[in-house]
């Protein structure tokens, strides 16, 4: 969600508006105003438009109350909320860490539908104040605003409630089951499959509604189906990927056979007698026993090759204090998070100074692929002293 425009912030988030959210309000607007015209053919083609323009903003307003209040939720029950993003298929809120507890989970998921009703509630029952009957197409412009930003709540509210994760009642369920079971990630499990399900639903509904002639409605509803499809997959990686490497430190998945260069050694030479010996990725720079840098092949080919003879392999290093390290007993998750928010590949592992070893993000990814073709349980770790035993750690 980098792409986006800046609203202000509210209570502390920052509000963001995605750009693909203007193609999706230039086609309420648009549909919006195609209907009003339709149906009340006494309007003037500026009341038409005015109306509908009116409620695409007022749609966006309700859409970012209905975020707010998951937000502030979150907030009141302890969590830091960063930002709110509205896009083309809704909002999010980036919070920074998971519900501590099922208690909270369960409140922050359920705020968000419970705001989308009560605005749906209260614009029908303001539309009705302004003569407004159901079942009776509404005859003044701010009586069809309102009924249109009515029905649209109330189904915002009872399409988020489908039990299906990550959509708000995924998480309701998701807090229940977390409730009753006591176990965070098998309730998550459970929810993205429940997710799954009924994102297939989704998908063969729209199939057979297209082959029946809805058209546009068929496909719109198979495309829904395919968006939660694949929400609740990565939901399932991640609970899958989070309780393998829960509770494992980096010193237990870093590679130890780190090899050392010397800082004053030519470009030439480092790619002549290392890089292309070795096979390595990643070299660390050391300058009297510590540690001053990294070196990888990204590094090097940023030095055009006529210079590679007289540059030094420290001009060329990311120096220690512009990288970003971890030390042995950091957990192997939060290390991955720290590798995907800076966009790096390796971390050093660094304790007192010294080079530990480095943990790469492709050594992380074939451990859980072994772990997963030898069909291990996710939370299974080896034993560390029969491990030591053999004299595998260094
Ligand atoms: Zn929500």
């Amino acid at each position: 969600m980098r792409s986006s425009i800046k609203l202000g912030t509210i209570s502390g988030i920052e509000i963001g508006l995605h750009y693909s959210w203007f193609i999706i309000a230039a086609l309420i607007a648009f549909s919006l105003g195609e209907h009003f015209r339709q149906v009340n053919p006494n309007w003037s083609t500026i009341e038409v438009w005015t109306a509908a323009l009116l409620t695409a903003v007022l749609f966006f307003v309700t859409l970012l109350l209905h975020e707010l209040s998951h937000s502030l939720v979150a907030q009141a029950r302890g969590l830091k909320v960063r930002a709110i993003t509205l896009f083309a298929l809704g909002g999010v809120s980036q919070i920074e860490r998971d519900a501590p507890d099922a208690k909270t989970e369960f409140w922050v998921a359920i705020a968000g539908p419970i705001a989308s009703l009560v605005i749906g509630f209260g614009c029908l029952a303001l539309a009705a104040a302004f003569g407004w009957k159901p079942s009776v197409e509404p005859r003044s412009a701010a009586a069809a605003v309102l009924v249109w930003l009515g029905y649209i709540n109330v189904g915002l509210a009872v399409f988020n409630m489908i039990p299906g994760f990550p959509l708000d009642g995924g998480r309701v369920l998701r807090s229940i089951t977390w409730a009753i079971t006591k176990d965070a990630d098998r309730s998550t499990r459970i929810a993205a499959r429940i997710g799954q399900v009924v994102a297939f639903l989704f998908i063969f509904d729209g199939i057979w509604q297209f082959f029946g002639g809805a058209g546009f409605n068929g496909l719109w509803m198979a495309f829904i189906g395919w968006f939660l499809m694949d929400a609740a997959r990565a939901s399932y990686a991640q609970v899958e990927v989070a309780a393998a490497f829960r509770a494992l430190p980096v010193s237990e998945v870093m590679s130890r056979d780190c090899v050392v260069v010397n800082r004053g050694m030519s470009l030439q030479e480092f790619v002549d007698d290392n890089l292309l010996r070795t096979g390595q990725r990643c070299f660390a720079v050391e300058d009297a026993g510590r540690l001053v840098g990294l070196i990888t092949p990204r590094d090097v080919g940023t030095i055009p090759r006529e210079l590679w003879g007289q540059t030094t392999v420290r001009e060329a290093m990311r120096p220690l204090d512009s990288l970003h390290i971890v030390t042995p007993d950091t957990q192997v998750l939060d290390a991955l998070k720290l590798m995907a928010s800076n966009d790096v590949n390796q971390l050093p592992v660094v304790a007192n100074g010294t080079l530990q070893g480095i943990l790469s993000r492709s050594q992380v990814m074939q451990l859980l692929q072994a772990r997963s073709e030898l069909q291990l349980p996710a939370a299974h770790h080896p034993p560390l002293d029969r491990m030591k035993q053999k004299g595998v750690t260094v």
